[in-house]
């Protein structure tokens, strides 16, 4: 073994789920992980276990990949001004979220709003984000929130300076559906993904976006389908699952009978892999450490869906939809690991019957790029078993 690499093996796994809806448990007990990346998913007998310079036990408990928050309002490093609050971001590490994505820095004390200023902002939370990580947390930041007189050679100078998203459609003074049309487009052009504000104004100063909007504008992600936290009418939110092919994501501060209408919607229509999770958090309803954890648990339990494919929701469906590099437990994936286990006391026997009855798992370690980032969670109710650190 090379003393170049870095190697780690989680062993003794007794559930693996990989976050992939076409496939979502494996059958396989250990993953060995190579410089941050998984290398092998297999049985312990046929892996290299001695020669791994960290090893870690599972002790029969569940590892599923890192969670995925579609849908934050980071603003700088892990502080936030919507609550003041500090460090909710390591508190949702503590909940399993390894991947944040901005649907815009809209908190930001003084935000511009000019063309100039607006883009100088996106780049520099792209680049401040990028260098620093809370925790180890990846967080996808860097979203302008479109303004009117924004042309096409705004969106080319943002894409070559790195920024890879748009903030929420609808946040800023771009709000009719033929204006949004086309600077989604022009985003598009240069690869920049957008998500539009959907349903009615979150805080005073914001407004309404209804269906015929979030149509003609055609943005990538359907965000907050279930409001935030005002939902459309539900016909209004049937029709924009079967109207359109973008991502339907649901967030925790939204409306949750709107969410399990839009989640029963997609079933419907056979287009679960369209569903992704978010918190909208930090928001007036404040930051949810556990916010996807009780959204996976909310729509298992209350939309009878089978939790390892409502954790295919957290992860994978928001992996592909949003082509990253982690949310799915496969050869060639960031090594981004959650280890969990069902609560102490949970009326469910197994883990998965834990959330099928509403309970949220004890999360028990979390891991990013192969490197252990937290341990027993300070935040989830108890895990019945822990992993530990065999060799360090
Ligand atoms: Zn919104």
């Amino acid at each position: 073994m090379s003393s170049q690499t870095n190697t780690m093996v989680v062993k003794n796994i007794g559930l693996l789920l990989s976050g992939d809806l076409d496939n979502p448990v494996l059958s396989a007990d250990t993953i060995l992980v190579e410089d941050g990346l998984i290398k092998q998913i297999g049985y312990e007998k046929d892996i290299d276990v001695d020669s791994a310079s960290v090893v870690v036990d599972a002790m029969g408990t569940t590892v599923t990949p890192g969670l995925i928050d579609s849908h934050v309002h980071p603003v700088a490093g892990d502080w936030t001004p919507r609550q003041n609050q500090m460090n909710w971001i390591e508190s949702s590490l503590n909940g399993g979220v390894t991947t944040m994505i901005s649907a815009g820095e809209v908190h930001m004390p003084g935000r511009p709003k000019d063309i100039v200023g607006l883009k100088a902002m996106a780049i520099a939370s792209q680049r401040a984000f990028d260098n620093f990580r809370p925790s180890g947390v990846k967080v996808i930041a860097g979203a302008p929130v479109i303004e009117q007189g924004m042309e096409e050679n705004d969106f080319k100078e943002l894409a070559e300076a790195g920024v890879k998203l748009l903030g929420e459609v609808g946040l800023g003074s771009v709000k009719a559906g033929y204006e949004a049309k086309e600077m989604v487009a022009w985003a598009r052009k240069y690869g920049i993904q957008s998500t539009i504000h959907t349903g009615g104004p979150s805080i005073p100063g914001s407004g309404l976006i209804d269906k015929d909007v979030v149509l003609e504008a055609d943005a990538d992600i359907i965000g907050h389908i279930n409001g935030g936290h005002t939902a459309l009418p539900d016909n209004q939110i049937t029709c924009l699952c079967e109207s359109c092919s973008r991502g339907i994501e649901i967030v925790h501060n939204g409306n949750e009978r709107a969410g399990l209408l839009a989640l029963r919607t997609a079933r419907e229509i056979k287009q679960l892999e369209r569903v992704i999770l978010g918190t909208d958090g930090p928001a007036g309803s404040g930051v949810q450490p556990l916010g996807i954890l009780r959204m996976i648990s909310m729509l298992s339990s209350l939309g009878d869906l089978p939790a390892e494919q409502a954790i295919c929701m957290a992860t994978g469906n928001t992996a592909k939809m949003r082509d990253l590099d982690c949310g799915i437990i496969a050869v060639g994936k960031s090594a981004d690991f959650v280890i969990m286990d069902k609560a102490q006391h949970s009326a469910g026997k197994t883990i998965l019957e834990s959330i099928e009855l509403g309970d949220l798992p004890g999360i028990g370690m979390t891991i990013i790029d192969g490197i252990v980032r937290t341990q027993r969670s300070r935040n989830t109710p108890p895990a019945s078993v822990l992993p530990t650190v065999v060799r360090s």
